[in-house]
């Protein structure tokens, strides 16, 4: 995010210093907001907790009254006995929290950068915005927030349902000290299963973008073509299910260390939070692309796929072209001419 406010030209190192630490700052607290939006935005940030903390064994990240154990002193209800039959003492309370939790840390930063952004530098947009001369409908703004809310509802069942699952002893092929398998296995199997996740989102959202399933499940998140953060998790529930089971799975496939993927997590919800903003913004990571690609994304409906790197997009020929015309109803990826379509 940009800082502009300097009234007093700095002449001596000490100003300029605090100058530096100051904009170091706010990046920062800008860069740990965004990502807590984007885990809220998910329902995911209870599960993560959970995640980070299973060193000390996964119970210990939370608090007393969900911990299990056996000394009951709460009183037992009929329901809390048929949970514990399940291996799933307090589910109900886990999903609370999980979606509780999850509109606690949504709104406010939402809330914030919508207003610090879209109301007020709204009249200086050619400075800040990917697409400045267009903003989505009030209607829009409304049906993002109302999407995004269902679907932080469904995020935050989902995740208190494998919270709750993990901390009662479930089965998943995590690992929580990096001294259980050796670094190098580490080191490979988290390069790896980012590069996994790269490619499940590419080729499930370009199967997405197939006419029959863009018709009746994707166009539900391509209706807002100016994106703004709030659309970043305003889709089809299938489809957000769909995303949120994909980026589970390999938790139970192969060992996994438990800082690694919460690690390919939050740097996901960082850049699906930036990547929807609508804010211009330079890849910061020579793998990572810029904030008009997925914009762009929005902008001209069936190309430029991926999420975090444009190399798969690259690889497969589906980076948007100057060239070449796109449009809702030109399917595939690829575009077409711009003289085909000025003959017709
Ligand atoms: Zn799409
Ligand atoms: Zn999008």
């Amino acid at each position: 995010m940009a800082v502009t406010k300097a009234k007093k030209a700095p002449t001596e190192g000490a100003p300029v210093f605090f100058i530096m630490l100051r904009n170091m700052l706010i990046g920062l607290v800008s860069t740990v907001a965004t990502t807590l939006m984007g885990a809220a935005a998910k329902g995911d940030w209870l599960i993560m907790l959970i995640y980070l903390r299973g060193k000390d064994g996964p119970d210990k990240a939370l608090p007393s009254f969900l911990a299990p154990s056996t000394n009951g002193t709460a009183e037992h209800s009929v329901v809390d006995e048929f949970l514990e039959g399940y291996g799933m003492k307090h589910l109900h309370l886990f999903i609370l929290m999980g979606v509780a939790g999850s509109f606690i840390i949504y709104y406010p930063v939402g809330g914030f950068w919508h207003w610090y952004y879209y109301v007020k530098r709204r009249d200086q947009a050619h400075e800040w915005k990917c697409q400045p001369n267009k903003f989505l409908t009030k209607e829009n703004e409304a049906h993002a927030v109302m999407m995004g809310s269902f679907n932080m509802m469904l995020g935050g069942t989902l995740s208190g349902t494998i919270a709750c699952y993990i901390v009662n002893g479930g089965y998943s092929r995590l690992y929580f000290s990096i001294w259980d398998y050796n670094i190098a296995y580490t080191v490979l199997s988290t390069m790896f299963v980012f590069m996994l996740n790269e490619f499940t989102v590419y080729w499930s959202h370009r199967i997405m973008h197939m006419p029959v399933l863009y018709k009746k499940i994707h166009k539900w998140h391509h209706r807002y073509i100016q994106p703004t953060a709030f659309t970043a998790s305003a889709m089809h529930p299938f489809e957000f299910l769909l995303v949120q089971c994909l980026m589970a799975a390999p938790i139970f496939i192969f060992p996994l260390y438990a800082g690694s993927y919460v690690g390919v997590l939050l740097w996901t919800y960082y850049y699906g939070m930036k990547d929807h903003s609508g804010i211009i913004g330079e890849s910061q990571w020579p793998w990572q692309q810029d904030v008009m690609f997925h914009d762009d994304h929005h902008l001209y409906f069936h190309v430029n796929f991926g999420m975090n790197t444009k190399f798969i997009d690259m690889m497969y020929g589906t980076v948007r072209k100057k060239d070449r015309e796109y449009s809702e109803d030109i399917f595939y990826g690829f575009g077409r001419e711009k003289t085909e379509t000025k003959a017709q």
